[in-house]
């Protein structure tokens, strides 16, 4: 017996949202597909459970925010989305600052009432910080962060968390980094600035069965690992979507990328309302967590007395541990460059996709976005998404 007895088109590596979209899109165009994933669950890191009518993410907040109204549309093909909008409250050493950058927050640190005030203020402070960079561009994540909010927002709102989440000194960071959180001089705590926010009503996993378990032309194996039988997938499969992680498949042969990694502990409370907010993060440097999720108030339930919560730990990535977030510095990038190019050069036999696929550090709307882009690619560009829906609802 063979691997592939089935006559698939594909072998989809992973069964996270690139692969299980490249499936789900494939068979609409009546090419078969084996997806294996070597973790006991479909949906990558977005896979939730429901448990006291409670919807948990396993693999930590995921909030869907796009301004891509394809990927908003797609996504909603698979899902009713709530109108959840992310406000983080963040806690430095006991006092309570919201979160991103905002008219709240400047006000809650130095007291300013209006946006000349903030800017006064964080001006004053950047201003030692910019004169020392001599008017080039931020080489760094402490570098950004200060020329964009000034030092006291940097040094209880970011440097803390930073170095924690990321493991290292924040002036070994990226700048690019920072530059996903938003600074506002009106008052709106909205964690985002995109147009579309949600989460599914009842949880991501629906997403993935209904993509990828009821479909003729998709079967799903998981707890199987690619590394266990990878000559004989190749030599068996015409083409292979791989989402793992693109230093492995090319066995480190040109050294191993850097990973950062996440633990996860969920308790269960006996109290209808723990902490008042979906989100805190704690942005000291001694709390060895980052941030504690209540799930109810993902989904505006709070009037049940059980309540489930999930402190999040950064911790050390080696090959024992999932890898949650690449570390694209220079280094890593370098590295990167070449496996890249190895890849392009066998891209008739293996695409490669997603955050470890393509070793970037994307939100789950450009990792939709980019499994779309390369469904048009292998058939067609005139490739129709055919949304079973009403887009204006
Ligand atoms: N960040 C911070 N303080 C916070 C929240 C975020 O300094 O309270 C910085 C930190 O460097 C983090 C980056 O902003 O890595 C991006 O945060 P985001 O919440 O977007 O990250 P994710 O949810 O992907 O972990």
């Amino acid at each position: 017996m063979t691997l592939n007895d089935k006559k698939y088109d594909y072998l989809v590596v992973g069964a996270g949202p690139y692969g299980s979209i490249f499936a789900y899109e494939a068979a609409k165009r009546g090419k078969r597909s084996l997806i294996i994933e070597k973790r006991p669950h479909i949906g990558g890191n977005m896979y939730t459970h429901t448990e006291h009518g409670i919807t948990v993410h396993d693999f930590g907040a995921h909030i869907f925010h796009t301004d891509n109204k394809e990927v908003w549309d797609y996504i909603r093909q698979f899902a009713d989305f709530n109108g959840y909008q992310n406000q983080v409250v963040a806690n430095y050493k006991g006092t309570l600052y919201n979160l991103p950058f905002n008219m709240n927050t400047f006000y809650e640190m130095w007291g300013t009432k209006t946006p000349a005030e903030a800017k006064a203020k964080i001006d004053a402070q950047k201003a030692d910080a910019m004169a020392a960079m001599g008017g080039r561009a931020p080489r760094n994540l402490e570098e950004q962060a200060i020329s964009l909010i000034g030092t006291e927002i940097y040094e209880k709102l970011i440097k803390g968390y930073t170095e924690k989440q990321w493991g290292r000194q924040a002036t070994e960071l990226p700048a690019f980094i920072i530059k996903r959180l938003p600074v506002r001089f009106i008052y709106d705590n909205n964690y985002f600035n995109h147009r579309y926010q949600g989460i599914p009503v009842g949880g991501y996993t629906q997403i993935f069965e209904n993509m990828i378990m009821h479909n003729d032309l998709i079967d799903v194996q998981v707890n199987a690992d690619f590394f266990a039988h990878k000559d004989e997938y190749l030599a068996e499969f015409p083409k292979i979507v791989y989402t793992g992680m693109i230093d492995q498949f090319f066995d480190y042969k040109f050294g191993e990328l850097e990973y950062r990694s996440l633990r996860f502990e969920h308790e269960v409370v006996a109290s209808d309302n723990y902490q008042g907010n979906a989100v805190i993060n704690y942005t000291d440097a001694e709390t060895p967590y980052t941030r504690v999720m209540e799930w109810k108030h993902f989904d505006g339930l709070a009037d049940d007395d059980v309540t489930i919560i999930t402190r999040e730990y950064p911790q050390t990535w080696d090959r024992t541990k999932e890898a949650y977030y690449p570390v694209n510095d220079e280094k890593n990038m370098q590295i990167y460059k070449s496996y890249a190019k190895e890849a392009r050069e066998h891209q008739d036999k293996i695409l490669f996709g997603g955050r470890l696929g393509q070793y970037r550090y994307f939100d789950m709307d450009q990792v939709i976005n980019a499994a779309l882009n390369d469904v048009r690619q292998e058939f067609g560009v005139s490739a129709d998404f055919n949304f079973a829906h009403d887009t204006e609802k």
